[in-house]
């Protein structure tokens, strides 16, 4: 029987997260590289403190465009070519709902309708002017202002991954705060798959409703149970409708995507979120390397298609669909 290799984990907290890095080797310099770099892309990209990049575009909205780094360019480029789909639930220009209703962070409250009102006014990503020549960024009206947090650890895990690539390795996970990045297998010696756990909603963390095996895959769930608060016996979560300016309001407790690349992951659970299981399942029978778990309220398990990886249920008083139907 071939020997297992030992895994060996490294862990940290960056960008408001618990970070998870396991190698076949035990290289605390490497740990430390990724960890460095996952820092650098948090001070780039980060709405939660002063300066970034990021921050330097908002803090001049209605004023003048701000040239930002390339890779912050793309990022920004991508992240409104998804808010820019139609009635896409992605929206780049959020920010300023997120920043008013706080969700996950200390203060957080339900808003007056009329301030939803306005501040909806300030979340137009036609509004956000790129120039490719320049790498400029403009927000046209004072007030805007650009979030990431449903892109941004979907591209740094992607980054982390080239980075190990680049550094000659070809096995191993980084799980940022639950985007969940796979190079190859989890066994040097048979090639095994990775397994990613499927969380119970509002349950203790190890708790799961089953297990999703991938290979060289990225793992990414957004979900109503993770940054939430209550008000009045009503749940608000922080993924926002950029439709109404509340939070996302149908059948869904989650939406786990299984892709190549994190960024799609991470873009694909929020629009699919916004679709809901029937028009998410119809969107994706057209995009064969991205591929849904839908976790609906009703406890209802639905695997869009099942080519990237495999799921074992574990908990039965949830209902598995395999295939949209
Ligand atoms: P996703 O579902 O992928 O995204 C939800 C997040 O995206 C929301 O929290 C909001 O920020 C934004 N959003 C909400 N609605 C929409 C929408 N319709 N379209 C687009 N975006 C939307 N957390 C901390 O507590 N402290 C920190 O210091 C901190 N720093 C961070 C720095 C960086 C660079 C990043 C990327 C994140 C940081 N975070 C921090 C976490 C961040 O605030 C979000 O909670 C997190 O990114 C949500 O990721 P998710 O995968 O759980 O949610
Ligand atoms: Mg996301």
């Amino acid at each position: 029987m071939p020997q297992e290799a030992h895994v060996y984990s490294y862990s940290a907290v960056l960008m408001g997260s618990p970070i998870l890095l396991k190698l076949f080797q035990h290289n605390e310099h490497l740990a430390h590289q990724v960890f460095r770099l996952i820092k650098h892309y948090e001070n780039l990209l980060t709405v939660n403190r002063s300066p970034s990049e990021v921050m330097n575009i908002n803090y001049a909205a209605g004023q003048h465009p701000v040239v930002v780094n390339p890779a912050v360019y793309q990022l920004i480029k991508c992240a409104k070519a998804a808010s820019m789909l139609p009635n896409s639930a992605f929206n780049l220009a959020i920010g300023p709902l997120v920043k008013r209703w706080k969700i996950g962070f200390q203060g957080s409250s339900v808003p007056p309708a009329e301030d939803i009102t306005a501040l909806l006014a300030l979340t137009d990503p036609g509004q956000v002017i790129l120039d490719d020549a320049q790498h400029s960024v403009f927000l046209t009206r004072p007030g805007m202002e650009i979030d990431l947090g449903a892109i941004a650890k979907g591209y740094i895990a992607d980054r982390v991954r080239d980075f190990l690539h680049s550094q000659q390795v070809f096995q191993g996970l980084i799980n940022l705060g639950g985007n969940v990045q796979t190079l190859g297998g989890a066994s040097l010696a048979s090639g095994a798959a990775w397994s990613v756990g499927l969380k119970k909603p509002f349950a203790g963390p190890d708790e799961l409703i089953g297990v999703i095996e991938v290979n060289g895959k990225s793992v990414v769930t957004s979900g109503t149970y993770e940054r939430w608060f209550e008000f009045e016996g009503k749940h608000y979560h922080h993924i926002l409708d950029p439709r109404t300016g509340y939070p996302l309001d149908n059948a869904l407790h989650s939406v786990t995507i299984i892709s190549q690349d994190s960024i799609d992951g991470d873009i694909w659970t929020t629009l699919i979120y916004g679709m809901g299981v029937e028009q998410g399942c119809a969107c994706l029978a057209n995009k064969p390397g991205i591929e849904a778990i839908f976790v609906t309220k009703d406890r209802k398990v639905v695997l869009s298609s099942q080519q990237l990886f495999t799921f074992t249920l574990q908990d039965p008083s949830y209902q598995l669909s395999l295939g949209c139907l």
